[in-house]
């Protein structure tokens, strides 16, 4: 389950700089894919404190934590309590072993856009290793954010010709984004990671890159038809 947090922090005053230096460290915790985005810091009478929604119940340790993070740590000490269940963002993925991996999010879509084919469900961040050069998830983090901004567009019918070509067409920038991500992620996971495509009217009888007609399969949470040249995903 999705656990709400309370993180109490340490300090020996308030003040504006360690304000400044609490807000980059929960910027980096985000970055990291240590919290999800919705995360408040609010001052206290004695403490700063912070409201944090995390995967799992040890996503805040430090051995999750990229250099950036550490060095916080120089300054920065917190305590956890647990508030609860978040039952607005979907557990994550608990299998043993991924063997198939999807890139693939909504607008309602909370939790991490790397999906588990197995079961479907998102899995943190802080365990897919980093991609692009980065030392953080940014540029997962910023094409989902983008994502679901598109098609929360779509969803509420505004410039349908644009969205509808962002989401479906292989030449829009969203989609060659979340390609140059695709690409990565292969690499670095060394299974095979597919591109989920929602088509928004009908799904088109072929593959829209190089026309081949989908491969169907079974027993996916995440999809079921494939195409396995161009790693790309639908489903009926
Ligand atoms: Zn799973
Ligand atoms: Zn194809």
């Amino acid at each position: 389950m999705s656990i709400f947090k309370k993180v109490h922090f340490s300090t020996r005053e308030i003040s504006d700089d360690i304000k400044e230096e609490l807000v980059w460290f929960l910027s980096a915790l985000y970055k990291n894919g240590q919290i999800y985005y919705d995360y408040q810091l609010i001052k206290e009478e004695k403490e700063y404190v912070a409201y944090v929604t995390t995967a799992e119940e040890d996503s805040l340790d430090s051995k999750y934590m990229n250099s950036y993070l550490l060095n916080y740590l120089e300054n920065i000490s917190f305590s956890i309590e647990n508030m609860g269940e978040n039952i607005d963002i979907d557990e994550c993925c608990n299998c043993a072993d991924v063997t198939t991996f999807f890139l693939k999010s909504s607008y309602i879509d909370n939790a991490s856009p790397i999906k588990c084919g197995k079961c479907s469900k998102g899995i943190p961040l802080y365990k897919i290793p980093y991609i692009l050069s980065e030392s953080e998830h940014i540029s997962i983090l910023s094409w989902q954010r983008n994502y679901k901004a598109i098609d929360r567009l779509w969803m509420q019918s505004l410039a349908d010709r644009f969205t509808k070509r962002q989401l479906e067409s292989p030449r829009s920038m969203l989609f060659i984004t979340a390609m140059e991500i695709r690409n990565e992620l292969d690499r670095v996971l060394q299974r095979p990671v597919y591109y989920y495509i929602s088509f928004q009217d009908k799904v088109p009888t072929h593959c829209p890159i190089c026309s081949q007609i989908w491969q169907e399969i079974n027993n996916c949470g995440c999809a079921d038809l494939l195409c396995n040249q161009c790693h790309i995903a639908t489903c009926k």
